[in-house]
């Protein structure tokens, strides 16, 4: 790109050619090509378009298929946090997300079914009532987690809460404005399956992007799946590897199928069988080990 300059001391109009230190008005879609003014940006639009557009593109996959962090650790027992939903619960008395090893590990410390929560001494809740009015409290806190969960109830009319698709939404948006990648994820599903919303795939996939960039695994293999669906198998690898990486076993299955079916080579699935293993050695634990055996409900990978 002949008018794009590292530099930011001297730049080059894209438009005029001039150069100098004032040529400083960026195009603010690519972020890659500069102008002394607003004219020159004007003048030059039309022939900018293309280049413009493809260099947005570009930068979307850069980020979209970027390694995101792993989930953070448990605050009982610093381990990284699985990323299956099973094996982490919301403790809606302080906000905090524990692990099922820490809560099966309290549980049996307790001698009780469901004990204190380990990290702030709560007692559980005695009732379902009791439970949503803990959530609504943690909602009214500005706590996106207990938003997205209030949201799930709401989209399957559980815990006592009428179905109710625009009230969910209308929280998983308020979540996500306030950081939760979770219901990005979740909003896309109400698009994939037209819950309060028109059905539109494209609409899905661009909330289970931004939910995938932000590390939900689940987001990031449906991504995968629906390339693989719509035959482009490379996009559906990168995909998948990712998704593996953060210890989604879904996707590690869809590798080996498309090894078994030779749309991937045995490179590709050997590599996803390490990150796997990489994955699992953070995981693993004795403590979340006997919760996954004591319950379903607790199992972790
Ligand atoms: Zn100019
Ligand atoms: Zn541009
Ligand atoms: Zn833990
Ligand atoms: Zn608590």
């Amino acid at each position: 790109m002949s008018t794009h300059n590292d530099d930011d001391s001297i730049s080059i109009c894209a438009n005029c050619g001039k150069e100098g230190s004032d040529v400083a008005n960026t195009c603010n879609k690519c972020n890659s090509v500069k102008y002394c003014n607003a004219a020159c940006k004007k003048k030059h639009r039309h022939k900018h378009k293309k280049q413009c557009e493809r260099r947005v593109a570009e930068l979307h996959e850069i980020k979209l298929f970027k390694q995101p962090p792993p989930l953070e650790d448990c605050p009982i027992c610093f381990l990284r946090m699985p990323s299956l939903g099973s094996g982490q619960l919301y403790m809606a008395c302080c906000g905090k997300l524990i692990c099922s090893g820490c809560i099966h590990a309290a549980d049996v410390r307790d001698k009780k079914r469901a004990s204190l929560c380990p990290f702030c001494r709560t007692p559980p809740p005695a009732s379902r009532r009791e439970m949503i009015n803990r959530y609504t409290k943690r909602m009214e806190l500005n706590d996106p987690i207990a938003m997205s969960c209030l949201g799930g109830f709401y989209t399957d009319g559980s815990n006592g809460l009428p179905q109710n698709y625009a009230k969910a939404l209308k929280l998983y948006h308020q979540a996500v404005e306030l950081g939760h990648a979770g219901a990005y994820y979740n909003i896309g599903n109400a698009y994939r399956y037209g819950r309060g919303v028109e059905f539109d795939i494209e609409k899905a996939m661009h909330y289970w992007e931004l939910a995938a960039m932000r590390g939900v695994v689940l987001a990031r293999n449906n991504l995968g799946a629906t390339e693989q669906i719509i035959g482009n198998v490379d996009r559906a690898l990168k995909h998948f590897m990712i998704a593996i990486k953060g210890g989604n076993k879904m996707s590690l299955d869809a590798v080996k199928h498309l090894y078994k079916t030779e749309h991937a080579t045995k490179e590709d699935y050997t590599k996803a069988l390490g990150k796997y293993q990489a994955y699992l050695d953070e995981v693993k634990s004795n403590q979340r080990d006997k919760a996954a055996a004591f319950r379903a409900g607790y199992k972790y990978y």
